[in-house]
């Protein structure tokens, strides 16, 4: 190496060492910690989430979503601009539920040191134009109202709240929270705040775990409404009185308390039970401890024997059994054991005891019908495959047990080895192909 070259070296060293300086102390300059973080929605289109970066950016950095009421938490990789980073979510693609209330923070890991920002609140509201709410306190209920319709809000406002305070006297548990109830004026603001797969027939929608009501004015007659109210807020206080991290409570004690709720009976819930029972349709109640039937008459009928189930209960064993069964749920019983903590007795015991009381017996359980053989006509099938094969004219299995010796499988299994031949043709086919192509140059 000549001198020249030598000099040459030591001056591209030196760029290198006032590169590796001017670039070194910026990167131990970069994260500094947190500045003001902030968030903002627009209903319908997306929830932006920001923070400040005084120092610059982190070697990693994270925005971490809690949407209030619901277990776990949502983790995004953020990339970080030079002194901020926003995070957006798209509200058009993945709908949230207006007052939603999502908890925020912001997570940097940076030279193996791990910074979480201060956890701060964004309430998802529904700001569609022309919504100006306003909203009032009654009771455990803040109810919110639009468009002048404060009286008729405060009306529902005041039915919710009336009760709320018979549902935590009944289940013996005082609400966890305020309960926000949203009166909406028309059909279609009303559903755009449920989003996607609404039921076309509501009048209300509860969210619970948002301890969230909407109603829409015009969802039915002023006695519907405030009956539809009771029901919905029933279920915020017997979703407060049953929580716990292990068991759901069965659904036909949920619905059935919400429905014999609204009136204080189950009157007008026994003609129609009764008429089941007398055509032995009952349901068993094991059969709507998870979901209820999807049809019409099947659901009207679940809610009625729920109804009139927990009728029975606080007629036969007096209010304190509601109160009772919704303490073994909330210290994380099964249905069984929760049932018999307020009877004293047996489940089993309580379903005979119900069902005699329609003068009908216990629902038994259905069977799998066998899957028969298929009925589709084959087309021709090859001779000499050594098994009878059902011809295009071939009858359809008359029986629903499989016919021994059919051979359809082996007929498979033939077409199988067939096709499976053409693949390996083909596969075959093509390597030769691909090397009595010239290689390539370069
Ligand atoms: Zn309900």
């Amino acid at each position: 190496m000549g001198s020249l070259a030598r000099h040459r070296v030591l001056a591209l060293a030196g760029v290198i060492a006032v590169v590796v300086l001017v670039v070194h102390p910026v990167a131990a300059l970069g994260f500094s910690g947190f500045g003001a973080t902030s968030a903002d929605s627009t209903y319908g289109a997306q929830l932006r989430f920001t923070v400040q970066l005084p120092g610059g950016a982190p070697e990693k950095l994270e925005v971490l979503l809690r949407f209030i009421g619901s277990d776990g938490t949502f983790v995004a990789p953020v990339q970080p601009g030079a002194s901020s980073a926003e995070y957006v979510w798209d509200a058009a693609a993945q709908p949230v539920t207006p007052n939603t209330k999502i908890a925020y923070r912001w997570r940097a890991t940076d030279g193996g040191t791990v910074t979480l920002s201060p956890e701060k609140t964004l309430v998802y509201d529904d700001d569609r134009p022309g919504l100006d709410w306003q909203a009032a306190r009654i009771g455990d209920t803040t109810v919110h109202w639009y468009g002048g319709k404060e009286s008729e809000a405060r009306h529902f406002g005041q039915v919710s709240a009336n009760a709320a305070a018979a549902a935590e006297k009944l289940l013996g548990h005082k609400l966890a929270g305020p309960i926000d109830i949203f009166v909406y004026v028309s059909r279609d603001e009303f559903f755009g705040a449920l989003g996607p797969g609404a039921r076309e027939w509501t009048g209300a929608a509860t969210f619970p775990e948002l301890r969230t009501i909407f109603m829409w004015l015009g969802g039915g007659s002023a006695s519907y409404l405030e009956r539809t109210m009771t029901h919905e807020v029933t279920h915020v206080v017997f979703h407060d009185a049953t929580a716990n991290p292990y068991h759901v409570p069965a659904t036909w004690f949920n619905e059935g308390l919400a429905v014999w709720s609204e009136q204080h009976s189950a009157a007008d819930q026994e003609g129609q039970v009764r008429s089941a029972a007398g055509s032995g349709r009952l349901l068993a109640f094991e059969g709507i401890t998870d979901s209820f039937p999807i049809d019409d008459v099947g659901a009207r009928l679940a809610y009625g024997e729920g109804a009139t189930m927990v009728a029975m209960i606080i007629d036969t064993y007096g209010r304190g059994a509601i109160a009772a069964i919704a303490a073994a749920w909330r210290d994380g019983a099964g249905d069984d054991a929760a049932l018999q903590a307020g009877t004293g007795i047996p489940a089993a015991q309580l379903y005979d005891k119900y069902f005699a009381s329609f003068g009908a017996s216990a629902p038994t359980a259905v069977s799998p019908a066998p899957i028969p053989d298929s009925n589709v006509a084959l087309p021709p099938q090859p001779k000499g495959s050594g098994n009878e094969v059902p011809g295009p004219t071939g009858s359809p299995a008359a029986s629903p047990a499989p016919q021994p010796g059919a051979g359809v499988d082996d007929l498979a299994l033939l077409v199988a080895i067939v096709v499976a031949g053409l693949f390996v043709g083909i596969a075959v086919a093509v390597v030769m192909a691909r090397r009595s192509q010239p290689p390539p140059t370069g």
